[in-house]
């Protein structure tokens, strides 16, 4: 494959740019090589810079539910721009889509009341957020959360489990201080008895359990309802908030996300990825009674310069408008066609999947957690992201992330990849 255009872009931005990236997977180390620098998408597709297509099982870590370029969003996005990028101050396009998502969740989520959200710029800040506000509100300090979730890398959140059940967090990134992750308990997932012993040892501060109910960052590690609606019930016993970080399977696993696809209602809930339709968006979002917390109104203090910009805003609205029954009804059937053939094929590797979001995993039995993920099935993982860069089909540069599918993918494409990784998984 000449990668020439590729390689000296990249070549170029290691001398400007640390490690040559603004975000670090996209580096390529988990899987070797150097990065394929991207040039244009098109609906299911993308084409680099030497030239070579591939299909798009990327979409921007999820944002791209509809694909590349969907000619809705871009209408907006150029009718918008005629007038302004931002103003840093309010604007029509933040009511209508806040109201539009409202609503939404009116009708999908009911019970989660959620009543009022405030945009911010990226998921990172949603949830960041999130909990200050959680803080704020309940006047406790701990957060619980969970090992093998990734919500953005604020520094309380950067923490990796020590050993033992229920553990106060230690800092996973050097630059983040042993005392800001102090108030960060880190819990096993689909473990009841840890989350119970966290409330007994901290229960009277923890302001919140926070999870991705689609733990979809480390592996997808879907997890049991049961274990959902234990935090929900742990949380109103003890006083806390259930955050659930929706970045992403916000609009992707159901319009209300994974609280409408479980039925379990969080008190706060955040967004980022597919909400801006490609441009960069982030949101947090709860009754009233919570979010009036925030300044001005409120004590709990939370801003941004580019924050509801009508770009974002216009572009958000205009991708949610996409997603009709008849989006999520195709997604699930492309799902089910990838999964159901992959697995039929009965190989030492599996896929887990839910709705849009596919992993493929190593073993008979579907990790739950992230310490049942095996570290030598990398290695193959890295071997079979080449070998789908060599038949045109693009995937996360590591084995710990899921694949998304978009609206424009067809039965064709998701047949000829089911096909390209039987034959490589077999004998495996
Ligand atoms: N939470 C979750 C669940 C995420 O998947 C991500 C990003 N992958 C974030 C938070 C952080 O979002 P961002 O990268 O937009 O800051």
């Amino acid at each position: 494959m000449n990668v020439t255009k590729s390689q000296h872009l990249y070549s170029r931005a290691c001398r400007v740019i640390p490690a040559g990236v603004n975000s670090p997977v996209r580096a390529f180390r988990a899987v070797g090589g150097t990065p394929v620098y991207m040039e244009s998408g098109t609906g299911a597709r993308l084409r680099d810079a030497d030239g070579h297509e591939y299909l798009d099982f990327c979409n921007s870590w999820g944002p791209l539910i509809t694909g590349h370029r969907h000619p809705a969003i871009l209408s907006v996005i150029r009718s918008q721009l005629t007038r302004a990028l931002t103003f840093g101050t309010v604007c029509e396009q933040e009511v209508v889509l806040a109201e539009y998502i409202i609503d939404l969740l009116r009708r999908k989520i009911p019970d989660a009341r959620i009543e009022k959200i405030r945009f911010t710029s990226s998921g990172t800040e949603a949830v960041m957020s999130a909990i200050r506000l959680a803080r704020g509100y309940t006047g406790k300090n701990k957060i619980l959360k969970f090992d093998g979730c990734y919500h953005g890398h604020s520094d309380s959140l950067l923490v990796k489990a020590g050993s033992g059940l229920a553990t106060l967090g230690v800092p996973d990134s050097a630059g983040v201080p042993a005392s800001f992750t102090a108030e960060t308990i880190v819990c096993p997932l689909d473990d009841e008895a840890a989350v119970e012993q966290a409330f007994v040892q901290h229960g009277k501060d923890i302001a919140a359990i926070l999870i991705e109910p689609v733990p979809a960052n480390n592996g997808l590690l879907l997890q049991r309802k049961e274990f959902l609606e234990k935090l929900r019930y742990m949380a109103v016993a003890s006083g806390s908030l259930l955050i659930f970080d929706e970045v992403i399977s916000g609009f992707r696993v159901a319009p209300g996300g994974a609280a409408q696809f479980y039925g379990v209602s969080p008190d706060i809930v955040t967004y980022g990825k597919i909400l801006g339709g490609g441009m960069p968006v982030g949101a947090f979002a709860g009754r009233n009674e919570i979010m009036d917390r925030l300044a001005p109104d409120g004590p709990v203090y939370q801003a941004g310069t580019l924050s509801g910009n009508p770009v974002a805003m216009a572009a958000g609205l205009a991708q949610l408008k996409l997603l009709d029954d008849q989006a999520y009804t195709r997604l699930d059937h492309l799902g089910k066609l990838l999964e159901s053939a992959f697995n039929a094929a009965r190989l030492s590797w599996r896929m887990a999947r839910l709705g849009s979001i596919f992993w493929f995993y190593q073993g008979d039995i579907a990790p739950r957690r992230a310490d049942k993920i095996s570290r030598d099935s990398m290695k193959t993982y890295a071997e079979f992201h080449k070998y789908c860069l060599e038949n045109a089909f693009y995937l996360a540069p590591s084995g710990y992330e899921v694949g998304f599918l978009s609206t424009p993918m067809t039965e064709t494409d998701i047949a000829r990849f089911t096909a390209l990784a039987i034959d490589f998984f077999k004998g495996r």
